[in-house]
């Protein structure tokens, strides 16, 4: 299936590693020039970017807070002034900081929202008016099942995977006349270095949750979300698609 996604330009946040790397990767492949954009991952942007353009793409590496509205703002313009456009934004740096509800510190329940949702936001909110003008783009958001089931030691995180949810169909409805499709991937438990600390036994029981027998490799959740950025998906927005091998039914 021919993706048409030569020449596009993708914006990629938490792009240094992890489902975000595996992202940028996949639609690099898929032709897309990338810009990655990270906070703390910023060698691994730097050299994810240089593989990338080995491959004939151009790539860029930006390293920014997505918590920031106006660095957010910044780096859009910086990504157009400097690959010439914007066509695809996925909405993928996140964090978790667990604890029980009644143990969970205000910090903790602020870090998470701030970088989830509120980061989400930020992106969405600066890209919306190069989209709409140009009448084309897709976002992509990433959440998580447990946005959908709730977790245990997870209020916060699942608190700002639910309202990326439902953020993301609120934009479909504001930015489908202008023919912008937005969708979010849910994934289920994928194998990276925020799920890399987990005692055994959660990952044991992520496992036997699902009816495919094993988490998911961030190329999992990659070949949905480039999927949901190309021409082949035009019909699809305001969704929300799992990639959790049946971990949540
Ligand atoms: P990860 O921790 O491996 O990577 C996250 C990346 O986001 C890192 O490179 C990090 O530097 C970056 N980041 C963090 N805070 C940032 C900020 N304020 N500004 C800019 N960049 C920032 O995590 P991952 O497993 O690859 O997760 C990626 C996304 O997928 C997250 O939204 C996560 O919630 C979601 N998700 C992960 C799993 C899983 O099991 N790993 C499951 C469901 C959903």
């Amino acid at each position: 299936m021919e993706l048409e996604l030569a020449g596009r330009v993708a914006l990629v946040t938490g792009a240094g590693r992890g489902i975000g790397a595996a992202i940028a990767r996949e639609l690099a492949h898929e032709g897309c020039d990338v810009a990655l954009v990270d906070l703390c991952a910023t060698d691994m942007a730097e050299e994810l970017a240089a593989e990338l353009r080995a491959l004939s793409r151009r790539a860029i590496a930006l390293r920014a807070d997505v918590r920031d509205f106006d660095a957010a703002e910044a780096t859009v313009a910086a990504v157009i002034g400097e690959l010439g456009r914007l066509d695809i934004l996925v909405c993928n740096a996140g964090i978790t900081r667990d604890a029980v509800t009644w143990k969970m510190s205000e910090q903790a329940w602020d870090d998470v929202l701030a970088v989830n949702l509120k980061g989400c936001f930020a992106y969405c909110r600066a890209a919306a008016p190069t989209l709409r003008a140009q009448r084309s783009g897709r976002i992509v958001t990433i959440a998580s099942i447990n946005g959908m089931r709730g977790k245990f030691g997870q209020a916060n995180y699942a608190a700002s995977k639910a309202g990326v949810m439902a953020l993301t169909k609120t934009m479909a409805r504001e930015l489908g006349p202008a023919g912008v499709t937005v969708n979010c991937v849910a994934p289920g438990m994928v194998r990276t270095e925020m799920t890399a600390t987990l005692p055994a036994s959660v990952v044991d029981t992520a496992e036997q949750e699902s009816v495919l027998g094993r988490i998911a490799e961030p190329e999992d959740v990659a070949n949905v979300v480039a999927f949901l950025c190309s021409a082949r998906a035009r019909h699809v927005t305001g969704t929300v698609i799992k990639v959790d091998g049946g971990q949540y039914l």
